[in-house]
């Protein structure tokens, strides 16, 4: 049985796969960051046919589209892990915590309260089996103009690391960014990098640093990203922007 999209799907992750390793080589790195492909826009069958491609990590921005796929997915997709990637108000924490292994975006105190109580509901309801993972989601431009992309100021990390490691339900995992718009990414990433050290001199399980998307894979790889979210470049280009 052929299906000429998954053969698209195939032909796509082969060469993201392609890229990551000669951006690895280039800068010398011997470990591989995991590949979240985010899926957003896209509809269940493509998430299933990349589960049947291999794929066991994916990435979603909204929680009525994610919780709509990862419930239809569910039956067919064992193992598959639901990365929450996007601005998250505390009234879908209860939501996003049934399905979602890992929320890279938590940015403020009241979201950490919200999650772990919802995980720790879920984790009693039987709807998960192990703490939710969290990122927090830093902030990497300049004091500026705020383009809507979130984010906590880098000197609120340490406090809120605090908060998550402290909180029942909830795993500190480490730290995520979204490359400022206007700036190269590098010197951006090479920022994060710099945090996300001085994060695991405090908390050593936080060695997460979720970095890169289709168009500054290279430069999240050469700064030391261990989780790439890459859409575009392997689903192809959204009916929308976002
Ligand atoms: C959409 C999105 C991505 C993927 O971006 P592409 O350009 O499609 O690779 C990565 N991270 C976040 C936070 C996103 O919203």
């Amino acid at each position: 049985m052929t299906d000429p999209r998954t053969d698209e799907l195939r032909d796509r992750l082969q060469r993201v796969h392609q890229r990551i390793e000669t951006a690895c080589a280039a800068t010398g790195r011997l470990d591989r960051p995991e590949l979240i492909v985010v899926t957003k826009y896209f509809p269940a069958a493509d998430v299933q046919r990349l589960y049947q491609l291999g794929v066991r990590q994916v990435g979603e921005n909204k929680d009525q589209e994610a919780a709509a796929k990862a419930v239809h997915t569910a039956i067919s997709t064992a193992g598959l892990n639901w990365h929450f990637i996007g601005q998250l108000q505390s009234n879908k924490a209860k939501s996003v915590a049934r399905y979602a292994s890992a929320v890279h975006s938590v940015d403020r105190s009241k979201l950490i309260t919200a999650l772990s109580k919802a995980a720790d509901q879920a984790l009693q309801e039987g709807q998960r089996t192990a703490p939710l993972d969290c990122l927090i989601q830093v902030d990497l431009r300049e004091p500026g103009v705020d383009d809507g992309r979130g984010g906590a100021v880098p000197a609120k990390v340490e406090e809120l690391a605090a908060q998550i490691a402290q909180a029942t339900g909830l795993q500190l995992k480490g730290l995520m960014a979204v490359a400022p718009l206007g700036e190269p990414a590098e010197p951006a990433f090479d920022r994060l990098q710099q945090l996300a050290s001085s994060l695991r001199g405090v908390h050593p399980e936080a060695h997460w640093i979720s970095a890169g998307m289709s168009q500054d894979l290279e430069a999240a790889v050469a700064s030391g990203a261990t989780h790439l979210r890459i859409g575009r470049d392997v689903l192809g280009s959204r009916p929308y922007p976002g």
